[in-house]
């Protein structure tokens, strides 16, 4: 009786002491001052050596790239950075402690408001469907909800067409946008919300925007990988599919290197352990089979596309591999304009936008989304990298509102922009 009592102590207190993200004990974040293009070949290159997580690749001169190291392999990080002559420094000294403050910041935020929306708040997979039917429910002369079908474990990927026509009207063209592939990245979530309901409560200002455009807009490209980042992984980026065949341990793909476009050729890692890893083959991953069937179907109308992540102030276009478009001045124009117009409304202490091709500002990429569009013909297409106010992936959530609005300013100009070059076009 004595020993289970004492088991039962044991119970309790290992309980009390275990965090939720013990998963990360031990582990560093590091900031790594980027002056020229070899310094981001040598991150890299130590990426794949040092098994870092790349939090952010940076840019020389604008942004520090943001590398996470588990303690086993940070002595050798700062002997290499510090050989190869770069300045860094500790962004995170303990990655699990770091989300433990992280999660209590949020349960206070929840309890101290009663009501919280959706878009107001790091919502659930149910409750971003909840408000996708409510929307629907709502607003049935402009909304349709369609389920693009099951994710790879059976949640249903939903997304809203927002139009004053219910598509009829074909001579408008479509803004499609797009969030939560990348599943660690919460805040995309309610951003995308948001920019549903600011459409949908047809204020007079943003009239003109239903009147000349038709939106498709999915939230949640990646809701397996979503709530497996709340239950179990934070750090989480990729889909959940496993594959036997190939990794009796590893699951998922980057769902955002999975599109047919250079499928596999650069910036990608063949081991299915990486966060890299592409799959097996483009469109392997169920959930960005559905995006290519979105843009198929409405390929004559869709003019902008527009998938969104955090973090880093970026609008990007394609290729990954450098390549430019033909069209690439009218790209630019675009999401000049669009980071134009966000900048007037952002805190001080964001950094001002910067847009430009993907892999000049970022990285190599092959199989991303972005390219994907602009390969089948999409005039504009466009990677969203959304502020994080120096909270990294840990965006605190009385930031959120504050990301939505200046987002959407920026959605806004974007889409009017857009309609320009359409009727240009047409
Ligand atoms: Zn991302």
């Amino acid at each position: 009786m004595l020993r289970y009592s004492y088991v039962i102590l044991f119970l309790c207190i290992y309980a009390v002491v275990a965090g939720k993200h013990d998963v990360y004990k031990g582990y560093s974040v590091h900031g790594i001052k980027l002056t020229n293009a070899t310094h981001k070949e040598f991150i890299h290159s130590l990426e794949l050596e040092l098994d870092l997580d790349v939090w952010q690749h940076g840019t020389p001169k604008l942004r520090d790239a943001m590398v996470m190291v588990s303690r086993e392999n940070t002595v050798s990080l700062m002997e290499k950075l510090d050989t190869m002559g770069l300045d860094h420094y500790v962004h995170l000294r303990d990655v699990a402690q770091a989300f433990e403050e992280h999660d209590l910041e949020i349960s206070a935020w929840k309890r101290g408001r009663s009501n919280v929306l959706p878009f107001e708040d790091y919502p659930r997979y149910a409750e971003v469907d909840a408000y996708l039917e409510k929307v629907a429910q709502e607003h049935p002369d402009i909304v349709t909800l369609v389920n693009a079908g099951p994710s790879f474990e059976g949640r249903a990927i939903k997304y809203v067409k927002i139009s004053t026509s219910n598509f009829a009207d074909t001579s408008k063209p479509i803004y499609f946008l797009t969030a939560t592939v990348h599943a660690r990245e919460w805040v995309v979530t309610p951003a995308a919300l948001y920019m549903i309901q600011r459409l949908v409560d047809r204020r007079p200002e943003d009239q003109d925007l239903l009147d000349s455009m038709d939106w498709i807009i999915l939230p949640m490209i990646n809701p397996d990988g979503y709530e497996y980042s709340h239950t179990t992984m934070r750090l989480w980026r990729r889909t959940r599919s496993f594959r036997p065949e190939i990794s009796s341990s590893c699951y998922g793909a980057d769902g955002n290197r999975n599109y047919d476009a250079a499928f596999a050729s650069v910036g990608v890692s063949s081991n299915p352990c990486s966060d890299i890893y592409p799959g097996p083959s483009a469109f392997s991953e169920v959930e960005t089979s559905y995006v290519r069937d979105i843009m198929q179907a409405n390929l004559q109308r869709i003019q902008i596309f527009m998938d969104i992540h955090s973090y880093g102030n970026y609008i990007t276009y394609g290729f990954g591999d450098a390549r430019l478009s033909p069209n690439v001045a009218q790209q630019h124009h675009v999401a000049a304009i669009m980071g134009a117009a966000i900048d007037p409304y952002k805190l001080p202490q964001a950094p001002y936008y910067v847009v430009g091709n993907s892999n000049l500002l970022m990285y190599e990429t092959s199989g991303c989304a972005q390219d994907y569009a602009q390969t089948i013909g999409i005039p504009l297409s466009y990677t969203l990298e959304l502020p994080e106010y120096g909270f990294d992936f840990r965006v605190p959530p009385s930031y959120i509102g504050q990301i939505n609005s200046e987002t959407w300013h920026g959605v806004a100009a974007s889409a009017r922009a857009a309609v320009l070059y359409y009727r240009a076009r047409n």
